[in-house]
């Protein structure tokens, strides 16, 4: 019987079956994807230090092509409250790493190949049963169907089943996401502006900036039908013309929204990445998050691979992860929430906030080092683990 089935062949899956391989407990990966598909996922990732470090560990982090972010500028259109986050605010070498989400897919499933992990494309699973002793994963492929029998089932299918136990929010918002070309030099500076329709992102990719724009649904379709010349003119005004944008790539939108598990647990199963939770990427935690997740598990399992889920094992990893977990889920939906609140007072008090934190070293370290870390980043500094 299989230690550990991984439902789904994402990033996240990808980095959890190479964490197993290491961690010396088998595993064998499955996709619905054809065979041969190539990752070609539109989305750019900012990877937080932290997770470079997983990276590393995992010994695929060379055979990325990474920007550095030295600097994140946070501002609010029309108000001039804004505030600056160094690297140097919390002793790191850089804030975050901007990266092509198809390169890391990539990277992982060669690291994966490399150490003998079993892929399958083509097989998508239907569904489980959980038994005493392990459990079935049903699945089906072109040329008919199987039942895979595995100690654990994790589950990284890229999304929350609606049949499971989880709390949605409908931001009612897409993510425009495409690259844009500047004549200003990027100088290492992600921007993130805040807008009374949602907040855009401009972060550093080789030459180019990486966009996302969040906007209400009723505008997305009229921002994608846009000709380049006028689109570009838009973006411009968010950020007043001071960054001189000059050309965009394609584009393509994701509709945005929080939907998350109450529990990443089950019988005899976990879920992991966007099928655990799915965060809007104001804060670029969604990733990040998961490779936290993925790199505990790992360890807890390593310590205990008689049977990879005990039930009491599973409940640890639950609760190790539930200050993190529950942190990163607030944190990003209060801010968009925060940023959501429409009216001058409110507008006034963000742009004192923003203001404050740029006079507060203690709190622009907070700030970094949460979005670093996570909630292990915090003042606190707790290994839940023990
Ligand atoms: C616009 C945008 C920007 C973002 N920016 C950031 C950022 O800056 N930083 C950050 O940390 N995060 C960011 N995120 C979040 C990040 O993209 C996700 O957290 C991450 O990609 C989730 O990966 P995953 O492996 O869980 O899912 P996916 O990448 O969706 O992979 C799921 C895989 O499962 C397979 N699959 C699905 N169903 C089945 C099935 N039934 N059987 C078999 N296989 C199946 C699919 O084919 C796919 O290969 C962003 C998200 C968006 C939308």
């Amino acid at each position: 019987m299989l230690p550990v089935a991984i439902v789904g062949a994402g990033p996240v899956g990808l980095a959890f079956a190479l964490s197993m391989q290491r961690a010396g407990i088998d595993c064998a990966v499955l996709d619905a994807r054809a065979v041969g598909s190539p990752h070609n996922d539109p989305r750019i990732l900012a990877l937080s230090h932290g997770s470079r470090q997983i990276l590393e560990r995992l010994g695929v982090w060379s055979d990325i092509d990474a920007t550095p972010i030295a600097t994140i500028h946070v501002s609010q259109k029309n108000f001039l409250g804004r505030t600056l986050i160094h690297a140097r605010d919390a002793g790191v070498p850089a804030l975050g790493y901007v990266v092509e989400a198809a390169t890391v897919c990539a990277a992982l499933e060669r690291a994966c190949t490399a150490s003998g992990v079993h892929i399958r494309r083509g097989t998508r699973a239907t569904g489980s049963l959980a038994q005493a002793e392990y459990a079935l994963l049903y699945c089906t492929m072109t040329a008919g169907s199987e039942e895979i029998r595995a100690q654990l089932i994790a589950w990284a299918e890229g999304a929350t089943r609606s049949e499971d136990a989880i709390v949605c929010r409908d931001y009612a918002q897409q993510a425009i996401v495409a690259t844009v070309l500047t004549r200003a030099p990027l100088e290492a500076i992600a921007y993130e502006r805040f807008t009374t329709r949602g907040p855009v992102a401009l972060l550093p990719l080789g030459d180019r900036y990486a966009l996302v724009w969040s906007v209400p649904d009723d505008e997305a379709a009229g921002l994608l039908a846009l000709d380049e010349h006028d689109f570009i003119a838009r973006l411009n005004s968010v950020f007043s013309g001071r960054l001189a944008l000059t050309t965009v790539s394609a584009r393509t939108a994701f509709p945005l929204g929080l939907r998350y598990r109450k529990s990443p647990v089950g019988k005899r199963a976990v879920w992991l990445g966007n099928a655990a939770q799915t965060l809007h990427p104001v804060a670029g935690q969604g990733f990040n998050l998961a490779l936290r997740d993925v790199s505990q598990l790992a360890r807890l399992l390593q310590d205990h691979p008689q049977d990879c889920a005990e039930a009491v094992l599973l409940a640890r990893y639950a609760a190790a992860r539930r200050l993190d977990r529950d942190g990163t889920i607030g944190f990003t939906d209060g801010l968009i929430r925060l940023f959501g609140v429409r009216g001058e007072w409110a507008t006034h008090a963000r742009g004192a906030g923003l203001l404050a934190l740029d006079l507060l070293p203690a709190a622009r370290r907070f700030v970094a080092q949460r979005m670093i870390f996570g909630a292990r980043g915090g003042p606190w500094r707790v290994n839940p683990l023990q």
